[in-house]
């Protein structure tokens, strides 16, 4: 993965978070209080402003501005837990100047530890968590058989997808969709689905061919 494709990666979250922006608000309604479309947009609209600016930067220097910029911005639990996220995606990406499909599964699960590092959600606790481990897992097993960055980012997303749609029937035990506890269940995970957007973005720039 090129430095250039980790730009049309966050290109494209921006764009994709923007537009559902007010379906994952409708998600966070009935199990929370009705603003992480909110969230994410404002945290991606602020670093959309920070876009130019970061023409000049390394793979590195881009995600920690996007880890940090969130945490600044994105004041609901997803701001922290993305901006963690992300700056552990910088941390991991130090250095390189391109992602071999090794420093790229090292990056997303570096991605994932961060998110269960500052908000101790395990699979099953109906968060974003449950999105991501399976696409972690489908990512470093595709890695394991030899694919390459467009075939394990691809079964990355495929994988986060499946996760989203099972944290329908599982009951909340995280964040605020636990106070509703029994009431959480029936309901898709609002965190969840914005994880799969995000990995659905990655795998739409691994497999993009570089703009001329
Ligand atoms: P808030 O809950 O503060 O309003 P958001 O609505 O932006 O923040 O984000 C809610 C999402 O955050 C949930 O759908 C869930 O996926 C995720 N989340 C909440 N708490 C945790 C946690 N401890 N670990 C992982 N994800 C969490
Ligand atoms: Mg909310």
């Amino acid at each position: 993965m090129t430095n250039e494709q980790i730009m049309s990666w966050l290109e494209r979250i921006a764009d994709v978070l923007h537009e559902n922006a007010q379906y994952l608000t409708q998600l966070d309604s009935p199990i929370g209080d009705a603003d992480h479309g909110i969230n994410m947009d404002r945290g991606f609209t602020a670093i959309r402003a920070k876009f130019l600016d970061m023409a000049t930067m390394d793979i590195a220097s881009r995600l920690k501005t996007v880890g940090m910029t969130l945490v600044s911005t994105v004041g609901g639990a997803s701001g922290p837990l993305y901006g963690t996220a992300f700056l552990r995606a910088a941390t991991a990406a130090s250095g390189k100047q391109e992602l071999a499909p090794a420093d790229l599964v090292a990056m997303l699960d570096a991605f994932l530890g961060g998110i269960v590092a500052r908000g101790k959600a395990q699979p099953g606790e109906k968060t974003m968590v449950d999105a991501l481990t399976p696409a972690v897992s489908s990512a470093k097993e595709a890695l394991a058989q030899g694919k390459d960055t467009a075939e394990i980012t691809a079964r990355a997303a495929a994988a986060a997808e499946e996760g989203m749609k099972a944290t329908i029937p599982m009951q909340a035990t995280k964040g605020r969709a636990s106070y509703l506890g029994e009431r959480s269940i029936g309901h898709q995970d609002p965190g969840a689905t914005s994880s799969w957007l995000i990995v659905r973005s990655l795998s739409e720039a691994c497999t993009s061919t570089p703009r001329p």
